[in-house]
């Protein structure tokens, strides 16, 4: 048994730490398998108390420390990219406390999404950001990463559902962020930390804003021969002044796979559907509903299907939600990209997206939240061939400079992690970038929690995305 692991199991036992080879390899990435990096231990800690012992050991032995939830994260960012030890949420997983009346959840930060607002369904109520990933990631992946979901269209992403939080600083020091009623006294470090990636430190517990569950919902699946019919229907919608709880985009690649996995019934001779949701009081949501129809017809829609219940609800948005699960019916391996485009640029941006799948001989398949113009471009690949994975990876930097040259943003939801941090210097001044290593330099001053993320480094060790794994 290593020093590491002795002096680990000190703090949360034996069953908290692992140290094994083969156990420690499921631990060596996140959703961005080709950027892999095994630990030298993960920990398990259950409390508080227990992440800032680890935290502080970490620290007087100059241990780097990677914070992890469910690993589903899609920057690298709870890869242990510069060594050093996994510290894993998997066991801070209770929902301490419901409170009806003011309307939050008090939890441990390892609880996983949804179950949030499986908790919270009894008294009516319901966590609203909601990623694809919801039935596996954690709450304090969703606070990294100010995650968004379909329905933060109209509910907005995390940041404006978390009202107070309890965090490890990487000395071990535990602070309270923020106030449960959500008042802001001087700076708002809430909002500070959440989107902070995992690099100010290990978020234990949280106070979350819950909402109120629609009374009612009507959800609609417009289908479309033509990609640049369905995008312009984006726009009109929106330019119509409804604001739909989502409005999410399929295209042709997507339904095949998705066909294939599930049998759904979506039409696979379809160019692209939108699956566009309205939720509220029950008053005036037909009268919405029928003009999104006419929208989407007038812009060119084959036919607007509508879900007729709750069950023919659920299939659709099954389809949505477990789409990225369902490629692998149609490719190997494939990269996920996350960019923002002005919404009002979706048309001309698919075009070129389509142009840079042909040049560099690769399919790109995508399924994003149109209505906030965040692309998820899917480019599919194999990675056992090294050739078509250079491909694959090039064809992802295009794509970005293409989202960058319209006046878009590096990422929407997945963050910048280690996947895009020399991206940084691209978008952002020597300045800025100053400015925000000093903010990380408060709460995180020798660098070693999380280190090499968000931010370029100086000389970049890490051989990505040079070096695909299985590629040689
Ligand atoms: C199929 C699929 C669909 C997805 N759909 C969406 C989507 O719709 N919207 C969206 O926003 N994202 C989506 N994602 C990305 C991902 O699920 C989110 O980023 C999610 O919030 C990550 O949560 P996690 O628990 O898996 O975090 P991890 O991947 O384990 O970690 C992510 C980051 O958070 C840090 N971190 C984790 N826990 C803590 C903590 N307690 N304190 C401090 N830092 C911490 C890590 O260091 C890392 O930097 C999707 C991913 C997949 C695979």
């Amino acid at each position: 048994m290593s020093a590491l692991h002795r002096a680990l199991a000190q703090i949360v036992g034996e069953r908290g730490v692992v140290s094994g080879h083969a156990a420690r390899t499921t631990y060596e990435s996140d959703g961005i398998t080709l950027l892999a990096a095994v630990p030298s231990a993960v920990v398990l800690p259950e409390t508080t108390e227990e992440v800032s012992a680890v935290l502080s050991w970490a620290h007087a032995n100059e241990v780097n420390v990677v914070p992890r939830g469910a690993g589903t994260g899609l920057s690298g960012g709870a890869t242990a990219i510069e060594g050093g030890i996994v510290l894993s949420t998997a066991r801070m997983t209770r929902v301490l406390n419901i409170d009806a009346e003011t309307r939050t959840a008090r939890v441990q930060t390892g609880v996983v999404n949804i179950h949030v607002s499986r908790e919270a369904a009894s008294y009516g109520l319901m966590f609203a950001p909601d990623p694809s990933s919801q039935t596996a990631c954690t709450i304090g992946g969703n606070i990294a990463e100010n995650s968004g979901g379909p329905h933060t269209l109209k509910y907005g992403v995390t940041t404006n559902h978390v009202l107070a939080l309890r965090a490890v600083l990487p000395d071990g020091e535990i602070v309270d962020l923020g106030h449960d009623t959500g008042a802001t006294n001087g700076y708002d470090l809430v909002g500070l930390f959440v989107g902070s990636e995992g690099t100010f430190g290990v978020a234990t517990e949280a106070t979350l804003r819950l909402v109120p569950r629609a009374e009612a919902t009507r959800t609609l699946l417009g289908v479309f021969d033509r990609v640049r019919d369905a995008s312009e229907s984006v726009s009109a919608i929106i330019a119509a002044g409804i604001v739909p709880a989502a409005l999410e985009m399929i295209d042709r690649l997507v339904i095949e796979a998705v066909e294939a996995a599930f049998g759904i019934g979506l039409p696979e001779d379809a160019a692209a559907v939108l699956l566009i949701e309205l939720d509220g009081v029950e008053a005036g949501l037909d009268e919405d509903a029928e003009q999104i129809e006419a929208l989407c017809m007038a812009h060119g829609a084959r036919e607007v299907r509508r879900a007729k219940n709750e069950s023919e609800r659920s299939l659709l948005w099954k389809a949505r939600k477990r789409a990225f699960g369902a490629m692998g019916r149609i490719s190997s391996t494939y990269y996920t990209h996350d960019c923002v485009i002005p919404r009002s640029r979706l048309p001309e941006i698919l075009d070129v997206i389509e142009d840079i799948s042909a040049r560099q001989n690769v399919k790109i398949a995508n399924v994003f939240h149109a209505g906030d113009g965040n692309l998820h471009p899917l480019i599919l690949f194999d990675d056992d061939n090294p050739e078509e994975t250079e491909r694959a990876l090039a064809a992802g930097d295009e794509v970005l400079e293409a989202c960058l040259a319209v006046g878009g943003a590096l990422s929407g939801e997945h963050g910048i992690g280690a996947e895009k941090r020399e991206w940084m210097s691209r978008v952002f001044t020597e300045a800025d970038l100053d400015a925000m290593k000093r903010v990380r330099h408060a709460f995180n001053p020798t660098g070693r929690l999380n280190p090499n993320k968000v931010l370029p480094s100086p000389s970049p060790c890490f051989d990505w995305p040079k070096k695909p794994r299985g590629g040689g």
